[in-house]
C-alpha cells in the first residue's frame, strides 16, 4: 500500500522532514539561552499594567512612552474614522488607499517636525527599507553606527550600497570612514535615540563632519519624537538641528505616540523620490485610515500636553538616582530606556523570571538584538508610571539574587 503510493515515495526521498530538519537549531537555542518565547496579554489592564496568566503585571518594558496607546481620546478618535471611512484601506497609498485622514497626518507631521512634507508608511521598518533603499545603490557609499536598529542595519544591506559601519557614537570614526572611501552619493545613518542602550547620537557632530564630507545625514528618530526636546520634536530638537542638517528624518507612530505606523519627513524633492521608488511604499495596502486619525489625535496630544514629558524626565531621574545608589548597572541614558547591563544571557533571563514572579515584567534583551556579552534587563518608563511604581520596582531590582550589585 504505502509502495503504490508514488507521492508518498517521492516525499520520503526528497523532502527533508520539516520537524527533523528545524529541530537542532531551536534545541541549540533553548540550551544557549536565545530561544525567544511569547507572553500573551490577556484583556482587562492598562499600562502600566497588563494582565498574564491571570495577573496582574506592572510594565517596566513597553514603548508607549506618553502612555498614549490605552488613551480614551485616541480609541474614539479610531472608532469615528472606522465607522465613517470603513477598517481596511483597500489598496495601495498609490491606487485607491490614500484618504484624506492620511493626507492631513501627513501634513501636521511635516509642520510637527519642520519640513515641507512628510509621508506616512505602514510601520518603521519598512520606512527605512523603503527611504535608504531609495537614495543609495551600488554606486554609493552608506557610513553608519554599529548599533543601528535592525530595520537600519537590513535597509543598508538590501540596498547594494558600499557600508561601512563604525563604532557606536564615533563620529570621528564616521568622518574616518567617509574619507576612507569613495561613493557617487554619502549618506550617514543612525538612530536619533539607540533602541537597546537608550543613549543619543552625537547628531551635532555627525551633522558636522556631514557637511565637511558631501554627505547626508539621516537620522531614525523612533525613539526620541514626541519624547525628547522640550515641545517633544525628538533628538533633532535637543541638537537644534534642522532640514539642512539632517535632510532625511525618520520616525514611527507606534511608540511615543501610541498608535502605529511610520513617516519619513524631508525636502519635496525627497518625498517625491520615495512615492516614484520607495518599493516598501508602493508595493503594499495603505494602513487603515482610522490608524492615521488616533495617531492625528495623538500628534495633538503630543503637543498640547507637555506635562506628560515632565512627569516621564522626573521618572527617569527618579529611577537613575535610585538604581545608582543601588549598585546597578545603569547605562550612559537620558531617554526613557534605561537598560541595567547583565552580560550573561542566562542571567538576564533569570532575572526577568525573578521579576515576573514578582509582578514585573521586563523583557531580557539577548543576542543577536545586542552584542554577544551585553545582555540586559532592558528597562523602560512611561507617563503612565507613578512615582511609586519606580520606587516598587527599586525596591525589587534591590533584592534581585541574578543582578550584580556593587558599591
Ligand atoms: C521600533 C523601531 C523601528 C521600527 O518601527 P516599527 O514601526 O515598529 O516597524 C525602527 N527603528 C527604530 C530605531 C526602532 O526602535
Amino acid at each position: 500500500m504505502r509502495q503504490s503510493d508514488p507521492c508518498r515515495i517521492s516525499r520520503e526521498r526528497f523532502m527533508p522532514d520539516p520537524e527533523q530538519t528545524l529541530a537542532p537549531d531551536l534545541e541549540q537555542l533553548t540550551a544557549r539561552h536565545l530561544r525567544r518565547t511569547r507572553r500573551t496579554v490577556e484583556q482587562g489592564a492598562r499600562l502600566p499594567f497588563a494582565n498574564v496568566d491571570g495577573r496582574q503585571l506592572r510594565v517596566f518594558c513597553s514603548n508607549d512612552y506618553l502612555g498614549l496607546a490605552h488613551d480614551p481620546r485616541l480609541a474614539e478618535a479610531m472608532a469615528d474614522a472606522a465607522r465613517l471611512w470603513g477598517v481596511g484601506s483597500g489598496a495601495a497609498h498609490l491606487v485607491t488607499g490614500h484618504t484624506e485622514i492620511h493626507h492631513c497626518l501627513e501634513a501636521e507631521l511635516a509642520e510637527f517636525t519642520g519640513r515641507e512634507r512628510a509621508l506616512l508608511f505602514s510601520t518603521g521598518y519598512m520606512a527605512n527599507l523603503g527611504l535608504i533603499s531609495a537614495l543609495a545603490g551600488r554606486r554609493d557609499l552608506i557610513v553608519e553606527d554599529r548599533l543601528n536598529h535592525a530595520s537600519l542595519i537590513d535597509a543598508t544591506r538590501l540596498c547594494g550600497a558600499r557600508v561601512r559601519r563604525y563604532c557606536h557614537g564615533d563620529s570621528a570614526a564616521a568622518d574616518a570612514r567617509l574619507d576612507a572611501a569613495a561613493g557617487e552619493r554619502r549618506l550617514i545613518v543612525t538612530d536619533g535615540v539607540f533602541s537597546m542602550d537608550g543613549d543619543t547620537a552625537p547628531l551635532s557632530d555627525l551633522a558636522r563632519v556631514a557637511a565637511l564630507r558631501d554627505a547626508w545625514l539621516i537620522v531614525d528618530d523612533a525613539h526620541g519624537l514626541g519624547v525628547m526636546g522640550k515641545n517633544g520634536r525628538g533628538s533633532l530638537e535637543v541638537h537644534g538641528l534642522g532640514p539642512d542638517d539632517v535632510p532625511g528624518l525618520m520616525g514611527t507612530l507606534g511608540k511615543a505616540f501610541g498608535a502605529f505606523g511610520a513617516f519619513v519627513a524631508g525636502s519635496h524633492a525627497l518625498i517625491e523620490t520615495l512615492i516614484q521608488h520607495a518599493r516598501t511604499y508602493i508595493y503594499t495596502t495603505a494602513p487603515p485610515p482610522a490608524v492615521a486619525a488616533a495617531a492625528r489625535r495623538a500628534l495633538q496630544i503630543v503637543q498640547d500636553e507637555s506635562g506628560r514629558r515632565d512627569h516621564l524626565a522626573a521618572l527617569i531621574k527618579r529611577f537613575r538616582d535610585g538604581a545608582s545608589s543601588l549598585g546597578l548597572r545603569l547605562m550612559p541614558s537620558a531617554s526613557p530606556i534605561q537598560p541595567l547591563l547583565v552580560g550573561d544571557p542566562g542571567q538576564a533571563l533569570a532575572a526577568s523570571q525573578w521579576l515576573y514572579e514578582r509582578g514585573f515584567w521586563i523583557a531580557a534583551i539577548r543576542p543577536p538584538t545586542v552584542p554577544v556579552g551585553s545582555s540586559r534587563l532592558r528597562v523602560t518608563l512611561s507617563a503612565a508610571h507613578r512615582t511609586g511604581d519606580v520606587d516598587d520596582l527599586l525596591e525589587a531590582l534591590s533584592r534581585c539574587p541574578a543582578l550584580e550589585i556593587g558599591g
